[in-house]
C-alpha cells in the first residue's frame, strides 16, 4: 500500500501550559488546530478535551463543541477519546461517541499501570461494554496497543463478534508503566498482529522521531502531535500540532509513499462515508 494514514493528537490528557504554550486547551483552539492539520495532511484528528483551568476532562459539552466546530470546517476523520483522564465511570466515558459519532473511538485494549503513578484501568466488564456501544453506533475502535498481551486481549474481543475487521491497532510506545519505546519492541509488536489488521505506531517523547521512521520502513501508519511529543528537535518547542504533521507528510512523500486522504482513510478502515 503506498498511502499512509497521519493521525494528528492534538492534546491528549498529560501535555500542559506549563510544558508548551502551544497546546490547544479551549474547544476553539483544539478545533482551530485539528483544522490546521487537516490542511496540513492529516486525515484523522485524536480528540481529548480540558476544563477551562486546563486538567483533563470527559466533559461532554466540550466534545460536542469541538465536533461541531471540526465538522463545519472540514471533512478531517474524528477519533475521540473514551480515556480522558482517571476514576471516570463507564457512562462518562461512553456518552461522548455514543452521542456524537465520530468516525473513530479509543479502545484501550487492557489495564496497566500508569506513569508509576496510578491505575489505567480499562476491566474486562468495561471493555466488553465499550466494543458493545461502539459497534452499535458504528465507530471504529482505535485499539490502542500499550503491551503485546493486549493485542491477544483484543483478540478474544474480536473471536466473541465484539470487534469488526479491519481491526485497526494504534501502537503506543515509550509510555512509563508500557513497552518502551524500540524499534525492536515496534517489530515484536507489528509480527503479533492478525492477519489483515491495519496498523498505526508512535513513540511518546524522545522515541518520537525513531518510531515515526521505523513505522514507515515496517509499513504503518503515523501519528504525531503536541499528546506525544511537545518537541520539534532537541530542545526546540514544536509551535503546532500542524509543524508536526507538516514534517510526517514531507518524510512519507520523500520516503515514496503518499499521505491518506480522508476518503481513502475511510476507505481503508472500512468506515461509513462521513456525515
Ligand atoms: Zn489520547
Amino acid at each position: 500500500m503506498d498511502k499512509v494514514i497521519v493521525s494528528a493528537a492534538l492534546t491528549g490528557a498529560a501535555t500542559f501550559r506549563e510544558q508548551t504554550p502551544y497546546v490547544p486547551i479551549t474547544p476553539e483552539e483544539i478545533a482551530e488546530q485539528a483544522y490546521e492539520s487537516w490542511k496540513s495532511g492529516a486525515s484523522i484528528v485524536h480528540i481529548h478535551v480540558r476544563d477551562e483551568d486546563g486538567t483533563p476532562s470527559m466533559n461532554f459539552e466540550k466534545f460536542r463543541k469541538v465536533v461541531l466546530l471540526i465538522r463545519n470546517k472540514c471533512d478531517v476523520l474524528i477519533n475521540l477519546t473514551t480515556s480522558g483522564g482517571i476514576g471516570l465511570s463507564d457512562e462518562e466515558r461512553i456518552k461522548p461517541f455514543y452521542e456524537l459519532k465520530p468516525e473513530i473511538a479509543s479502545f484501550d485494549a487492557g489495564t496497566i499501570n500508569w506513569q508509576h503513578r496510578t491505575v489505567f484501568e480499562n476491566r474486562p466488564e468495561f471493555l466488553e461494554k465499550l466494543a458493545n456501544k461502539m459497534r452499535e453506533v458504528n465507530v471504529k475502535p482505535e485499539i490502542e496497543i500499550f503491551d503485546t498481551g493486549m493485542i491477544y486481549n483484543t483478540m478474544y474481543y474480536a473471536k466473541m463478534g465484539l470487534i469488526d475487521d479491519p481491526k485497526y491497532f494504534q501502537f503506543v510506545l515509550g509510555a512509563p508503566g508500557g513497552m518502551i519505546g524500540t524499534v525492536k519492541n515496534l517489530l515484536h509488536l507489528k509480527e503479533s498482529l492478525p492477519d489483515g489488521a491495519i496498523w498505526s505506531a508512535f513513540g511518546i517523547g524522545k522515541s518520537n522521531l525513531p518510531i515515526m521512521y521505523a513505522t514507515l520502513a515496517l509499513g504503518g501508519n503515523i501519528r504525531v502531535g503536541l499528546e506525544d511529543n511537545i518537541y520539534y528537535s532537541k530542545g526546540i518547542l514544536a509551535k503546532s500540532n500542524a509543524q508536526l504533521v507538516k514534517r510526517a507528510i514531507r518524510v512519507i512523500t520523500e520516503f515514496g509513499k503518499k499521505p491518506a486522504t480522508p476518503d481513502e482513510t475511510r476507505k481503508i478502515l472500512g468506515l461509513r462515508k462521513g456525515l
